[in-house]
């Protein structure tokens, strides 16, 4: 399942649930499932010819890791990183909203990062790369060479 796809599908949710990433029977997603389903996979793309780790079998040539994608290391860093950007963009205060905090203080203290210029170049290749530029409902099929 691509991200366009999981987040078509979560979109189409009732929201009778209280979970926010709920599966269509109400119940908490699995995000290790979704990690492993979705993100990983969308982030492991071929630098030659951008094609996913998984698709890429009948290529003429071996599978490259595109090293400009960034690496994932879990859902408490994909917190981290958010809300580190939204701080950035907006404040530390927005940060706490965005990651539903009581305590302005567990935000900062434990979620907001100092940011090295690498670290806002490589989110905004992840903002490039689930930006669906040409309608297709898959995210990155733009920069796809086929
Ligand atoms: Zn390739």
């Amino acid at each position: 399942m691509e991200f366009e796809e999981a987040r078509c599908s979560l979109s189409e949710l009732p929201r009778a649930s209280e979970y926010i990433l709920a599966t269509p029977q109400g119940r908490p997603i699995d995000l290790h499932n979704l990690a492993a389903r979705v993100i990983v996979p969308s982030l492991n793309k071929c630098a030659v010819c951008h094609v996913a780790e998984a698709d890429h079998a009948k290529a003429n040539h071996k599978f490259e890791r595109d090293p400009s994608l960034p690496t994932w290391k879990g859902f408490y860093a994909l917190r981290r990183g958010i809300a580190t950007a939204v701080a950035t963009v907006g404040n530390a205060m927005a940060a706490k909203s965005v990651l539903r905090h009581l305590n302005l203080a567990t935000t900062t203290a434990h979620y907001i990062k100092s940011v090295p210029a690498e670290a806002v170049s490589a989110v905004d290749k992840v903002s490039e790369l689930l930006q669906n530029t040409d309608g297709s409902g898959r995210p990155n099929q733009a920069k796809r060479q086929r």
